[in-house]
């Protein structure tokens, strides 16, 4: 973990980043780019998988799919908090492998996990951590890394969405089928027993589907941005 990656997508548990902006990850690994997903646990236990290997191998074949790496952390699924624990373990990830963009989940999720909402303030604070001077005690003598391009992506479902200054769409309509393919790979979340998630594709394709249909393509991803950008809409808008 060396040289620096180009993008690093944090997900609280293997399944979600893919969720969210799946089809964005292969389009750009597609494109050439060094992209990882962080998970900041390995999302074990769940109710229909009695094996956490099963869920990795899941997660890797996933990655693959996308033609992306994974990192798995070992913070605890269920009872992910955020605390300094947390936060400096992510933090030394991106001093590590340098992200020059970071992307993370967004908003809460009150019919879902709590590790969700809790994965955004870990995610917020690490960034911040990466980039602090006269730490490197505390980094294993790591230098700090400033990140400078932080953006959510979103799951959608039953999710509470605080106002974000800044939207935007990527086109995945090339990509979607890849990241359908990803999806399935998590058998023992999304295939094992279609009688406790059976809308997932479903849901993702319609979800897809609507923020494309905004933007006048098949499927997209939707991306929020605490970064002020200076872009030439007007010149992107006018040709
Ligand atoms: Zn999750």
């Amino acid at each position: 973990m060396n040289k620096s990656y180009d993008l690093i997508a944090v997900s609280p548990h293997p399944d979600d980043a893919e969720i969210g902006c799946g089809g964005t990850l292969a389009l750009l690994s597609e494109m050439g780019y060094r992209i990882a997903i962080v998970d900041l646990t390995n999302g074990e236990p769940t109710p229909f998988n009695d094996n956490p290997q099963v869920r990795i191998d899941e997660s890797l074949k996933a990655a693959n799919i996308l033609g992306i790496e994974r990192v798995t952390l070992d913070l605890p699924n269920r009872e992910l908090l955020d605390n300094i624990e947390a936060r400096m373990k992510l933090a030394k990830v991106f001093r590590k492998m340098r992200p020059k963009i970071v992307i993370g989940m967004q908003g809460m999720t009150p019919k879902a996990s709590p590790d969700h909402y809790q994965s955004q303030l870990i995610f917020d604070a690490s960034v911040f951590y990466s980039r602090l001077s006269k730490w490197e005690h505390l980094f294993d003598g790591m230098k700090p890394w400033r990140i400078h391009h932080i953006f959510y992506y979103y799951t959608a479902r039953e999710l509470f969405t605080q106002a974000q200054p800044m939207q935007f769409t990527i086109n995945i309509s090339k990509h979607f089928e890849t990241k359908k393919k990803a999806l399935l790979a998590y058998e023992s979340q999304f295939r094992a027993h279609p009688s406790y998630n059976p809308p997932i594709i479903e849901w993702i394709e319609g979800m897809g589907r609507y923020f494309g249909s905004l933007v006048g393509c098949a499927y997209a991803e939707i991306f929020y941005g605490s970064t002020i950008l200076e872009l030439n809409l007007f010149k992107q808008i006018l040709g």
